[in-house]
């Protein structure tokens, strides 16, 4: 016999139409690997959310996709005084929407410093 293992009803339902969620829950985000430049998708988790690359698979759990995604790379910067360690500061990278889509660079979400691409269009 015939066993039938279909989660999706018969026939058409409109409901996914719009939205970027898949069905096992994961959602894309507008931002893109810190170590790959893949997209990032998300989704709940008992931390918050569970962000995972899309292509590398690096994930981590947090509030905003900053714990996987371009916009949390961070520098190493010391500190004058000589008395301790280096911190790490915000690198000032951003992901953002990559306004000139070309063969040669097909991302949809792309990181530069500041989101200057972003910023220069406008
Ligand atoms: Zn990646
Ligand atoms: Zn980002």
């Amino acid at each position: 016999m015939t066993v039938k293992i279909s989660e999706s009803a018969p026939g058409t339902n409109g409901q996914e139409q719009g939205s970027a969620r898949t069905r096992d829950g994961w959602r894309l985000e507008p931002h893109c690997c810190r170590a790959c430049f893949a997209r990032i998708v998300s989704r709940p988790d008992d931390a918050g959310r569970l962000y995972q690359c899309t292509n590398c698979g690096a994930q981590a759990a947090g509030h905003k996709p900053d714990v996987v995604c371009a916009c949390g790379t961070k520098l190493r910067r010391h500190r004058g005084d000589g008395r301790s360690a280096a911190q790490l500061v915000d690198a000032g990278i951003r992901c953002h929407q990559n306004k000139r889509v070309s063969p040669e660079f097909p991302a949809l979400f792309v990181a530069s410093y500041g989101g200057a691409q972003a910023a220069d269009d406008e």
